[in-house]
């Protein structure tokens, strides 16, 4: 039989498992049709729904009826429903939530205290939109009586410009009003209120460049690309080339292509502040079309990006892991740039990974996917030898400028930060009037102050961690929850006045580079140097415009930047992220060090690095040092399968956490239960492992244990989950967090 047409399902943004039905009244049938939301009674509530399907059943009794309809807009197609229907399901979220996430935060309700309770009101149409007024020439009347002088040259401009904004007249002539008003009555001209899209471009510049000619790698790369491109089939390819090997110039004729078959772009990059290089070398060659979303903008901005998107005006979209979103129709490609950074992962809420997110809706639109690094995950190069995803190698920098010369200094029993080495090629570099990168993974002057007299150091009180001491701010800094105390101070165990510093951070090498070299210009760039707005490109384009000798930084300065007058690169305790409390702390040290070497010798003088380690036997560090990523991945690989770890496995964690310690062991403890009941009724082979203390045990104040579940089975893992999302019983007091492929791990 077939369902009565008055029926609508309707998902809520709520932590509720499941999707609601509601009556449609007859005024409101046409109306009332997915891609828009709807005002709903919810117990004694009203909420904002979002509308999914008519229902397939006549058989639900006693639903309420929709209240209004809040859109006249569509905000998501059918084609993006199954999307999100197809995140809900995998990450175990609910659709109603993932809706929330999807869309930009600027159409989303506002909420107030309502005379009854709880209600929720409609900002109708989202963040209001500008209008600005344009005026137009206006050429077929006839003239018959002149203007005044002023007027006549406001009427020239017009002409002149075919349009123009009263804003851009102003800005030329001050106060034109009565002008412009006595023109239009005259029929001179015509004005035109339009709605106006604030201008993401702003701060970029708007050079124009061609396209390259490519080398034989490039094109090779490309020709496969624009294969599938004229296919329209999904084609997922990871594109492995060196660092400097030209993968941008890749990207952009790709996706020219793409454009020219009627298709659009959606880019992905880690993190838009860090490489403003990138999104402005895609404006200087495509001009206009497109779309940048990102985290500087406010959510009117974004608000304004999207409706861009959604009408079609923006053909190409750049943005970090939420662009994933974009309400982008007819992608022809996808571009993952950087597809190995931890970034693409949201952490919080919908623990969504963007770069596995691009695959899936690369599949449903039919279109290539190109996932894109100089040091590609350890699962992206197994895929890639199964054939799950095709490879395209650039092997070779450009205009063969050979890869930088590494030399790998011990370091056990040296109290200096600077090996001899370093010191010499960082003094060379600078007379010869080259400049040096140095990377430090560590910010702060002194990793950590120790108290002579007890021996403890010094810890965070809501954090199980130690506290780094910052000398310029004089304080001991917490860097997960920003607590503070004045340093050195003195020692809370024992009341000890003698504290030491241990370790050094990025503030320390800054001050004891200044002291091997006072007259060079130094820049640190760290997220205690990069705070405001804009400081990124500041120090980058100091680095640029070569008005800076030295870059001392953190991980920030090894993604992907482009300078051609760096010949020396410095690493400063190469192992630092070795001792992380992951499974993927070597392939993360690889992939760092490796990025970090690449950044020298890029421009037309060979690059030279010193890699500094205590250890310098890990295979980690050894290969990034002598270029051997093969070498590096096959160890690796080797490691995973011996362990049983991703791609040999499938994983999801649990994350148990709440103010009461006993509280949490508690839950911890009756969720491994749980699993372990469920697994073995279902006869399943999954591990469960712990519950266990989380390597940080306390974050802001709240203790934390985690589970984590292993499968070589990635359905009867989902299964599992599931049962057991439906058999749990959610309590108050502590939090319950499922992340599927998890990244992090601490
Ligand atoms: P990658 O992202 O692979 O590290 P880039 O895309 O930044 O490398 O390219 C490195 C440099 O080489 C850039 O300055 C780029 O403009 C230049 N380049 C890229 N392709 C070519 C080419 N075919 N011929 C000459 N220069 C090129
Ligand atoms: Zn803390």
């Amino acid at each position: 039989m077939t369902a009565p047409s008055n029926i609508i399902e309707i998902a809520i943004p709520l932590y509720l498992d499941k999707t609601f039905h509601y009556l449609v009244p007859d005024t409101m049938r046409e109306l009332a049709i997915t891609g828009r939301r709807a005002l709903v009674p919810f117990g004694n509530r009203k909420l904002t729904g979002y509308i999914l399907d008519k229902a397939n059943t006549s058989e639900i009794l006693n639903l309420k009826e929709i209240i209004e309809v809040l859109d006249s807009e569509l905000l998501w197609t059918a084609g993006e429903l199954l999307f999100y229907r197809w995140i809900a399901s995998y990450y175990l979220h609910p659709l109603g939530e993932v809706l929330r996430s999807a869309l930009p935060a600027g159409i989303n309700v506002k909420s107030r205290k309502g005379s009854s309770g709880d209600e929720e009101t409609p900002l109708a149409g989202g963040k209001s939109a500008r209008h600005e007024k344009f005026y137009f020439p206006e050429s077929s009347q006839n003239i018959t009586r002149q203007p005044g002088s002023k007027a006549l040259e406001i009427l020239t401009v017009i002409k002149d410009a075919g349009e123009i904004s009263a804003a851009d007249l102003r800005k030329r002539f001050g106060t034109c009003t009565p002008q412009l008003k006595r023109l239009t009555e005259l029929g001179m001209c015509r004005m035109e209120e339009r709605e106006v899209y604030r201008d993401p471009f702003k701060n970029f510049s708007t050079k124009r460049d061609e396209p390259r000619i490519l080398h034989t790698h490039q094109k090779w790369a490309l020709e496969a690309i624009t294969g599938s491109l004229d296919e329209q089939n999904f084609a997922p390819f990871l594109l492995y080339g060196v660092t400097g090997s030209g993968k941008t110039e890749v990207y952009l004729q790709a996706i020219s292509h793409a454009l020219n078959i009627g298709k659009s772009a959606l880019i992905l990059i880690p993190e838009i502040a860090l490489t403003p290089q990138l999104t402005s070398s895609f404006q200087a060659r495509f001009a206009s079309g497109i779309a940048i979303l990102h985290s500087g903008l406010s959510d009117g901005e974004r608000y304004d990006e999207w409706r861009r998107i959604r009408r079609g005006l923006a053909r190409i979209v750049i943005g970090a892991r939420s662009a994933i979103f974009a309400p982008l129709e007819k992608i022809g490609i996808i571009i993952v740039d950087e597809e190995h950074e931890a970034s693409f992962k949201q952490s919080e809420g919908l623990r969504y990974n963007a770069r596995d997110l691009a695959l899936v809706r690369g599949r449903m639109e039919g279109a290539a996917v190109i996932l894109g690094s100089a040091t590609p995950l350890v699962t992206s190069i197994h895929a890639a030898a199964e054939r799950r995803l095709k490879l395209l190698e650039l092997p070779e920098r450009v205009e063969n400028r050979p890869m930088p010369h590494v030399e790998l200094v011990g370091m056990k029993g040296q109290k200096e930060i600077f090996s001899s080495s370093l010191s010499s090629n960082l003094t060379e570099t600078y007379e010869n009037g080259h400049q040096a990168i140095v990377f430090l993974n560590r910010r702060g002057f002194a990793t950590f102050l120790v108290c002579t007299d007890c021996g403890k150091t010094l810890t965070c009180p809501n954090c199980s961690v130690t506290l780094t001491y910052h000398r310029q701010r004089r304080q001991s800094l917490c860097h997960y929850c920003d607590y503070a105390v004045p340093a050195p101070g003195i020692c809370p165990s024992c009341g000890g006045v003698t504290l030491s510093e241990l370790g050094a951070g990025t503030e320390k090498l800054e001050h004891d580079l200044k002291e091997l070299l006072p007259t060079a210009r130094i820049l640190r760039m760290d997220s205690d140097t990069t705070s405001g707005k804009g400081s990124h490109e500041r120090l980058l384009s100091r680095m640029n415009e070569g008005t800076a000798d030295i870059l001392i930084g953190t991980q920030m300065i090894a993604k992907g930047h482009d300078f051609p007058k760096v010949t020396l690169v410095g690493v400063v305790n190469a192992e630092a992220s070795l001792g992380m409390p992951d499974f993927r702390a070597a392939e993360r040290t690889f992939q760092l060090l490796s990025q970090v070497i690449g950044r020298a010798g890029r421009g037309e003088t060979a690059g030279n690095v010193v890699v500094q380690a205590y250890d310098t036997t890990h295979y980690a560090i050894r290969a990034a040092a002598e270029h051997d990523a093969s070498g590096f991945y096959k160890q690796e690989l080797e490691f995973r399968r011996e362990a049983g770890y991703p791609p040999y496995a499938y994983l999801a964690a649990f994350a148990i956490s709440g103010l009461s310690e006993q509280t949490v062991e508690k839950h911890a403890d009756l969720t491994a239960r749980l699993l372990m009941q469920l697994k073995s009724e279902l006869k399943f082979r999954i591990e469960v492992l712990g519950p266990a203390p989380s390597p940080i045990y306390r974050l802001r104040n709240r203790f934390r244990r985690q589970i984590l579940l292993k499968s070589a089975n990635r359905n009867d893992l989902h299964r599992l989950l599931s049962l057991w999302r439906q058999q749990t019983t959610i309590v108050s007091t502590v939090r319950i967090s499922v992340d599927i492929d998890p990244v992090d791990m601490m």
